[in-house]
């Protein structure tokens, strides 16, 4: 049989996309899934515009087999087909896209699910073939073709047989090597696996039989094997179901399903936006923090789908690092997607789309503050840190996005307070929104220097997080009151103690005063007589930049 050339650039695009298109070897099984998807929406599409024809819903489906023996895996689908030409065409020539010019052809506009668009993605089956087979009998002819090829030195063509309309991919999987195992993609396990990951959501059935050994029925220690048929994927996802028809379990369950995390989220929001980049997204908080979160292996991320079909894991660009804890996913049909479609082409809808969830989580997390306050405690224990890192790492508008959201213990309240509880609960004469650092509030409660602000009745917020002294400089005020140190020199009150005239003390005592200087020469800059002490007869007040605690902070850092 003669063998049909595939053009010089083709075959250097060939060895290309074989060798570095695509990071993940798995993805060839997302290619022609989605392929087959497409083939069925292509016929869906026919039967809705042409009378004389006539399926039944369940005629649609695609196939998976895997026959070890014969190291061959097959995808099968009862789709459109494939001509004799159209074999040619859209396989023959690479970067030659038939479900694009059908798009076109039949004016399908955005919004359609089709999913081929570049021409490429059939030929990342040599990723794990050998020997890549196609059998096809197009929608309205007799005749069946077979399509056939190694790779990159072309493919042969003749005609075969084939009962029904659709399609048959056959892949003869590769021969372990030593360094690469190709075994796995015969293992139903594995392969159910791979389309859970990235097909879960195709429309129509995908289809396997899964073998197993189970029980007997009604007899004890017998077993027997069996083979079942099951549908794999999930088909409709959660996200384009109506927001009604959803309960809280139905979340919990994709949360679990999906292994965002081994908690049950403190709170969902599912979002469908209709504007200039359309998406859906479904968002959690959880409740408890990932063992690695705190260290550098963490990784933040939203799952990204275009059409239903996963793009990346952990698509970092969505989420800022302040909200780093969120979980989900993001589905847009707007995406300008790369050839390989794990990467994106511009980022200008993905910016769009991370704007505006990250307003729906801050919009979420104030309300959870606001009306339900214990689920926010709780969500603040795991993740109040972080979000005071976000005001310190002031980036853009973090301070805006975060001053309402960060808290502090409250010698007042005796628990967490938001800055905008306590600034409204300032006494007129309060100049300034006083905080005391220390390593635990029983420590803090014992500094001399709040003894007078506390006498006086002004609320003090306990920093006890080596995080909080420097977020609070970054943030410097809150609706215009300014944060004051309880050791800084000037607590903006003692001038109204009148009858405690430290002038006179100090005049008095200057000989004592410069004796101590003397004394503590290399430990302290000054030694003053104080208005602010009540029950201790000392403390030590700082005037510079740092604190002594920032200073104990700074010093305990690795360099
Ligand atoms: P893309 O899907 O981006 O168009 P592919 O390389 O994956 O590119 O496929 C090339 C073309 O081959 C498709 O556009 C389609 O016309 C055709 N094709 C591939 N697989 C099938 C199939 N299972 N049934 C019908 N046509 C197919
Ligand atoms: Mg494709």
């Amino acid at each position: 049989m003669a063998k049909k050339q595939f053009k010089a650039e083709s075959k250097r695009l060939l060895d290309m996309m074989i060798h570095s298109i695509y990071t993940h070897r798995e993805i060839f099984l997302r290619e022609l899934i989605s392929n087959a998807s497409d083939a069925i929406d292509k016929i869906y599409y026919k039967a809705l515009t042409d009378d004389s024809l006539t399926f039944s819903k369940d005629s649609y489906y695609i196939r998976i087999t895997a026959d070890k023996d014969q190291r061959t895996l097959t995808i099968s689908d009862s789709g459109i087909g494939m001509t004799k030409e159209e074999l040619e065409e859209n396989l023959g020539v690479i970067a030659k896209s038939g479900s694009l010019a059908f798009k076109k052809d039949n004016e399908i506009k955005d919004g359609y699910d089709i999913i081929g668009q570049f021409g490429v993605g059939f030929y990342s089956a040599f990723m794990v073939a050998d020997v890549v087979t196609v059998i096809s009998k197009a929608l309205g002819s007799e005749q069946a073709y077979k399509w056939e090829s190694k790779g990159a030195d072309g493919y042969t063509m003749e005609a075969s047989d084939k009962e029904s309309i659709g399609t048959d991919i056959i892949l003869k999987i590769k021969e372990n090597t030593e360094d690469e195992k190709y075994d796995e993609y015969l293992d139903q396990y594995r392969l159910k696996a791979i389309i859970k990951k990235y097909s879960d959501f195709i429309r129509y059935p995908i289809k396997m039989d899964i073998t197993g050994r189970r029980p007997k029925a009604d007899q004890e220690n017998e077993y027997e094997d069996y083979t079942e048929e099951q549908v794999v994927n999930s088909m409709v996802p959660i996200w384009r179901k109506n927001k009604n028809e959803l309960t809280p379990e139905d979340y919990e369950n994709f949360y679990t399903e999906k292994r965002y995390g081994f908690d049950k989220p403190i709170k969902h929001v599912h979002i469908s936006v209709d504007g200039a980049v359309r998406y859906n997204a479904i968002l959690f908080i959880p409740e408890s923090i990932p063992f690695d979160y705190y260290t550098k292996e963490y990784e933040k991320g939203l799952e990204l789908y275009s059409n239903g079909v996963l793009i990346m894991s952990k698509c970092a660009d969505l989420l800022p690092d302040y909200f780093s804890f969120v979980k989900g996913m993001v589905d847009s049909e707007d995406l300008s997607l790369n050839i390989s479609r794990e990467m994106l082409q511009h980022d200008r809808q993905l910016k769009l789309i991370a704007k505006n969830i990250k307003n729906k989580i801050k919009s979420q997390l104030l309300s959870l503050l606001k009306d339900e306050r214990e689920q926010y405690d709780l969500f603040y224990d795991s993740f109040g840190r972080q979000l005071k890192y976000g005001v310190y790492s002031d980036y853009g508008s973090n301070k805006e996005d975060l001053q309402d959201l960060i808290m502090f213990y409250s010698s007042k309240e005796k628990k967490l307070v938001t800055l905008d509880e306590y600034v409204s609960r300032m006494p007129e004469d309060q100049k300034f929104i006083y905080y005391a650092s220390g390593e635990s509030i029983e420590r803090i409660e014992k500094l001399p220097q709040i003894e007078l602000l506390t006498e006086k009745g002004f609320e003090i917020l306990y920093f006890t997080d080596d995080i909080d002294e420097f977020a609070i400089r970054i943030l410097t005020n809150y609706k215009e009151k300014e944060f004051k140190s309880v050791s800084s020199g000037d607590l903006g009150i003692e001038a109204e103690d009148k009858d405690n005239n430290t002038d006179t003390v100090q005049e008095e005592n200057k000989e004592l005063f410069s004796f101590m200087k003397e004394i503590l020469a290399d430990k302290v800059k000054d030694v003053r007589a104080s208005k602010r002490l009540k029950s201790h007869p000392v403390c030590i007040a700082t005037e510079g930049e740092l604190t002594v605690e920032m200073e104990k902070i700074l010093k305990s850092m690795p360099n």
